[in-house]
């Protein structure tokens, strides 16, 4: 990415809404469960799995974190139903943890209640405490059918590896994506990437099962000289290569978000993509200028 480009992703939140809704309509399913459901029906006919995420970070009312705790148990009924080979990914500021971390986690218990797996997706710093005691708390409850997503671009990483370790915990890991200060995040790539692998074996040793979820080929080539549970991919971020990894054997899970909470989604999506961040940016530029 130019640096012009870096400069014009952090203006990406002036964008218009409808032109940020056009360009990252690939990331997300559709408004609707059975935008989802379409979109798995599909990805399990190509071998991949999928983890279906109910969009809805930007809930401020209790009202609506328990409105997404009871759209995943529709979302549930649909796996069902269907038979689609899918999971679920919660984010905890979706079923109220900003309004408050006893509302949440009755919303989690409900949503996990139904027995299949969920995994609870990692936010920005200000969630990590609340997020990691909470998974801690369900499993000393006894409640196994729950996992966590650790990033490898926060500097504590190993750390709660090594803490988390007597509970052998299943772990997607990630790079990590919210903007944080670099106090707490690694912001060089490289350091990021051997972050990564660190925390990769050191989960291995630990007994832990392991999705790798990244697009970067140097850390799928780590997760392909490692016994990893699985890859994971986002919808509409190198499809060919989940293909490619499927065809060769690999357990592959795509992230199929959807609903009418699309919004800072698509804008974290849209600031990773070097190409279409500039592009998009230019383009509103060009038409303001042009009015
Ligand atoms: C299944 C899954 C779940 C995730 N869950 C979380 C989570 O809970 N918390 C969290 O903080 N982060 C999460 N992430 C995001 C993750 O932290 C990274 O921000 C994201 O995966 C990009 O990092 P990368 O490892 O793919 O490497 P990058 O270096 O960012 O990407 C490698 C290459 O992939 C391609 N690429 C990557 N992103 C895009 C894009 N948006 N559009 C087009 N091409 C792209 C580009 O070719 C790029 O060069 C998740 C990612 C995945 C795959």
């Amino acid at each position: 990415m130019t640096l012009l480009d870096r400069a014009i992703v952090r203006l990406l939140p002036a964008v218009p809404k409808p032109v940020v809704q056009l360009f990252s309509s690939r990331y997300i399913a559709g408004p609707t469960l059975a935008d989802a459901v379409g979109v798995v029906v599909r990805l399990n006919a190509e071998g991949k799995m999928a983890t279906i995420d109910v969009l809805g970070e930007e809930i401020v009312r209790e009202h609506d974190a328990r409105a997404i705790a009871q759209a995943y148990l529709d979302v549930f009924a649909e796996i069902e139903r269907r038979r689609l080979d899918s999971n679920v990914s919660v984010k905890l500021t979706a079923l109220g943890l900003n309004l408050s971390y006893e509302l949440c986690k009755e919303n989690l218990r409900e949503v996990i209640a139904q027995g299949k797996f969920v995994r609870i997706d990692m936010e920005d710093t200000s969630t990590t405490d609340d997020t990691l005691r909470l998974y801690r708390e369900l499993r000393e409850d006894g409640i196994d059918n729950v996992g966590i997503v650790l990033q490898a671009y926060l500097r504590r990483t190993l750390d709660d590896v090594h803490q988390l370790a007597d509970l052998q915990p299943n772990v997607r890991l990630c790079k990590g994506i919210y903007v944080e200060p670099p106090s707490l995040a690694f912001t060089d790539d490289g350091e990021v990437r051997a972050n990564f692998v660190r925390s990769l074996d050191a989960l291995l040793e630990a007994g832990s099962y392991v999705a790798v979820a990244t697009h970067d080929e140097y850390l799928i080539q780590q997760g392909l000289q490692r016994e990893i549970g699985e890859f994971q991919m986002l919808l509409g971020v190198r499809e060919q290569r989940g293909t490619e990894l499927v065809a060769a054997g690999h357990r592959l899970r795509v992230y199929v978000p959807f609903g009418e909470h699309w919004y800072a989604y698509s804008l974290r999506r849209l600031q990773e993509n070097p190409a279409m961040a500039g592009t998009i940016a230019r383009a509103t530029v060009g038409r303001l200028v042009g009015k």
